[in-house]
Parts: structure tokens; sequence; C-alpha cells
């Protein structure tokens, strides 16, 4: 039996920079004696600029590819040089130099292609954590924590459904074992990328936008870990996004389910996928601010203390596509459900709002380029209409279903709001409702104020 263990992860933001990282060595020293395992996400922007990269690649712009390989290179070196010194940046200097050949090779080779696959995507996507992960653990090495590097490809095991695998948990945890437990048992510091992985043949993958909490949260539950601490740029999860509301406050205790239902509708502060490892092994996860490390966060738990308020927080999900799928002879016919969700199946489109009459079914999509697709598709079995630009809101508390005028309250707050979907009872603790994407900061900000002016001081800060 490995002995016990965190796990530490650190978004773009706190590795964003050589100050950043120095901050993050001295979080990591901090928690020694409880072993932690650190996962990090590749430097602020670069995952985008890695994609601008291969996407100018693609459309065969190999100059605009390379030059901003360039950039990056510079971005990388500049920043190793600041934080290793002279002596030891002129040993780290190959290591890093050998990855940036390999991106500007397989940029060039793309561009000669003139093609960009979902696996070339991933593999040029890859190289951010790849060299964050390098950065970081030579940065702990030369400020005294004894650290080793883990490249998460030769641990985490998924599918082939690039940009978005799904991770093969016995593979991943034997190898996890394997590779990563002797480290902890030698009081050695691991450092992983996060977001990153490979096939059972080796080839790498990416398990999707903003995965790098996924990663850490697979590691975790993988190693048995005491707890998963998602270090980022805010103090913890706050009753709403604070670039939309500068009001927001931290809530201090939340439930994995709000958790995980407020990420699935946009609060990007954790990834949708985080909580699900972790409630299976029962790990409780902590969301903290690296640049503010004695707040003292959230904790997401499994069973969440009562409170007060109705709401935890509110979440919006921008991007948001309507499809309105019209049967006007069919009616609702036995069977005409099933054809629908068959053709978004078919497509791999998921839905996440739905409402239904006699004759019609409203559905939301995130906005995406295989939409024409899935119309053309549904339109041999009915009239259907698609509207883009749409948000979808989402408030989330305890047993919402139980309080009486709960949507009254909450739409009499938006009378002169247009309300395209709404949806309310589908789990117990979520309200949501669909409205045009330019409405969302003053739609949420109104709930805000009329939900969260008074607090119960026993679950927000
Ligand atoms: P990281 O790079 O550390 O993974 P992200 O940018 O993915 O960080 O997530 C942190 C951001 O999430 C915050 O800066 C904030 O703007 C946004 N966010 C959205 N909703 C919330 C919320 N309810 N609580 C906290 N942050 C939120
Ligand atoms: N670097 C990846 C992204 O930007 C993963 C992450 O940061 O979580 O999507
Ligand atoms: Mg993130």
């Amino acid at each position: 039996m490995a002995r016990s263990c965190i796990v530490m992860k650190f978004g773009g933001t706190s590795v964003g920079d050589a100050k950043a990282i120095l901050r993050v060595c001295d979080v990591v020293r901090g928690r020694l004696p409880l072993h932690p395992i650190v996962v990090v996400s590749a430097m602020a922007k670069v995952t985008d600029q890695l994609l601008q990269m291969a996407r100018a690649a693609g459309s065969g712009d190999r100059k605009t590819a390379l030059t901003l390989a360039r950039e990056l290179r510079e971005r990388h070196y500049n920043t190793a040089g600041e934080l290793l010194g002279t002596a030891l940046f002129t040993q780290f200097h190959g290591d890093l130099g050998a990855e940036f050949e390999e991106l500007e090779e397989l940029l060039r080779g793309i561009s000669a292609v003139g093609e960009l696959t979902p696996r070339t995507t991933d593999h040029v996507a890859s190289f951010g954590e790849v060299l964050s992960s390098k950065l970081v653990t030579a940065a702990m090495s030369a400020h005294g924590i004894e650290a080793s590097l883990v490249d998460s490809r030769d641990c985490i095991v998924t599918d082939n459904a690039f940009t978005r695998a799904t991770p093969l948990f016995d593979d991943t945890n034997a190898r996890l074992t394997s590779l990563v437990g002797p480290l902890v048992d030698q009081d050695r510091v691991p450092v992983m990328g996060g977001f990153i992985a490979s096939t059972h043949k080796g080839i790498t993958t990416t398990i999707g936008r903003g995965g790098s909490d996924f990663s850490a949260a697979i590691v975790g539950a993988g190693m048995g870990a005491d707890k998963i601490e998602i270090w980022t740029d805010v103090d913890g999860m706050m009753t709403t996004d604070p670039n939309l509301c500068p009001d927001a406050r931290r809530i201090k205790t939340i439930s994995f389910d709000e958790a995980a239902e407020l990420a699935y509708f946009g609060a990007k502060v954790l990834h949708p996928a985080t909580v699900l490892p972790a409630i299976q092994k029962n790990i409780p996860v902590y969301i903290l601010n690296s640049r503010n490390p004695t707040c003292e966060g959230t904790r997401i738990v499994a069973r969440a203390p009562h409170c007060k308020n109705f709401f935890k927080a509110i979440a919006a999900k921008k991007r948001i596509t309507i499809v309105d799928v019209a049967a006007p002879r069919m009616l609702l016919a036995h069977g005409f459900l099933k054809s629908i969700f068959e053709a978004f199946d078919r497509h791999r489109i998921a839905v996440d709002v739905v409402s239904t009459s006699e004759v019609s079914v409203s559905l939301t999509v995130d906005s995406n380029e295989s939409i024409p697709a899935l119309a053309a598709d549904l339109e041999r079995l009915a009239d259907v209409k698609y509207e883009g630009r749409k948000a979808i809101v989402c408030l989330v508390g305890e047993n919402l279903r139980e309080i009486p005028g709960i949507a009254a309250h909450v739409f009499g707050e938006l009378s002169d709001v247009k309300i395209r979907m709404i949806s309310q009872g589908a789990s117990e603790i979520n309200l949501t409702f669909v409205i045009d994407e330019d409405q969302v900061p003053s739609v949420v900000q109104r709930l805000h104020k009329a939900f969260f002016a008074e607090l119960d001081p026993e679950i927000f800060a």
C-alpha cells in the first residue's frame, strides 16, 4: 500500500510567468509533509496559441505557424532563464530546445500536407503541458524541492477520441501506481502535465479544454489521495463568475453535485468531469488561489451543510444554439423523440436543455460546426430551425423542488427579459433557462443582487 498523498493542480495563470512559478514552489514546499503530486496546465494562453499555430499550418500558412512557435520558444526560454539562473539554464536549454525542434518539425509537416486532423491537433496542443511540466520540475529542483518529471502520456491511458478522449481507468490506475507511487514513497514530488494522455499505442491525446482539473482528479483517484487541490486565480468557487459580477462572494463549502452542475453550466473554475473520480473515491476537492494561498478557498464534499439562501451560485454558459424540431403532421407520435435523439447521437452532439409541446421539441446544444449537418439529418423527420447566440443560465441550490414560489421569484426579477426555454425539476438542485447571449451580464447581475444580498455566514465568506 502506497503512502498517503495529495494532488495539487496549478492552472495556466498559476504557472503563467516566473513569479507565478516561484509562488507555486512556495506553496508546494509548504505541503511537503503531505506528499504532494503536482499537476500543471500549460502557461496561460499557450494552448490557445498552439491551436492557432496548428490551424495556421493546416491552412498552409507555414510562416505564421513558425512565427508563433518562435514567440512561444522565447517566452519559455525567458521564463526558464529567470527561474534557473545561467548555469542551470544552460543545462536545461537543450531539453526545451529539443521540444521546440519537434514542434516546428510537426508544424512544417502539417503545412506541407495542408490538413489538420484531430490527431495532429492533439499532438500540437500537447506541447503546452509538456513544456510547462518540464519548466516547473526544473524550477522546483532549482529551489530546493526534490521534484521528478513524470510524462502523463506514460500514465494516463485513453481511448482514441482525439481532442476529447476518455480515460481508461483500470490501465491508468495500474500505471500511476507503478510510475508515480515509488516517487511518492521516496519523498520525491512527481510533476505531471495535465490535459495530455495517450492511447494504448502511445499516440498522444488530450482530454478536452480545461481538462487539467480532470487530470488532477484522475491522478488523485488513481493514487487514493487524501485530497485534490485545484489552485487557480480566484479565491474559490464564487456565487457567480467574478468577471461578470464584481460582487461575487466565495462559497466555503459546496456539494459534489452542486459543483458539478455549476461546472457543467459554465463555471469555468472547475472542469465538469473533475468531480466524477473524486465522488467515486469520496476524495474532497478544494479550490484555492495561488495568488492568495492563505485564503481557505472552497471545499467540495459529498454532503454540503444546509444553506439558508435558496441558491448557492449562478452559472452561465454562452455559445448555445437552440434547435427547434416541429412535426406538424405526426404530432409527437410514439418513436418520434427517439428518432430525434438518435440523430443527435449520430452526430455526437450532446443536448443540455429540452422542452416539448404536443407538436414540437426544442433542444439546446453547444454551438459547433456539426449543427448544419445535424439539421439536414433532422429535416428528414420534421421541420427544423436553429438559432445561435443563446446562453443557458443556471441557478443551483439544494432541494429547489420543495421551495414554493421559487420560479415566480426568479422570473419575477426578470419580467422584462425574453426567456426562450425553461427547465426545472430535472434535478433537485437546478433551475435553468435560456436567454439571448448578450443579456447574460445584466441577467446574472440582477439575479445576483436579488438572491445574494444577504448571505448565510455558514456557507459564504
Ligand atoms: P485555471 O487556468 O486555473 O484552470 P480557469 O480560467 O480555467 O483557471 O478558471 C478560473 C476562472 O473561472 C476565474 O478566473 C473566473 O473568471 C472563472 N469563473 C467562472 N465562474 C466562476 C465561479 N462561479 N467562481 C469562480 N470563478 C469562476
Ligand atoms: N491547457 C489546457 C487548456 O487550456 C488544459 C487546462 O488548462 O486545463 O484547455
Ligand atoms: Mg481551468
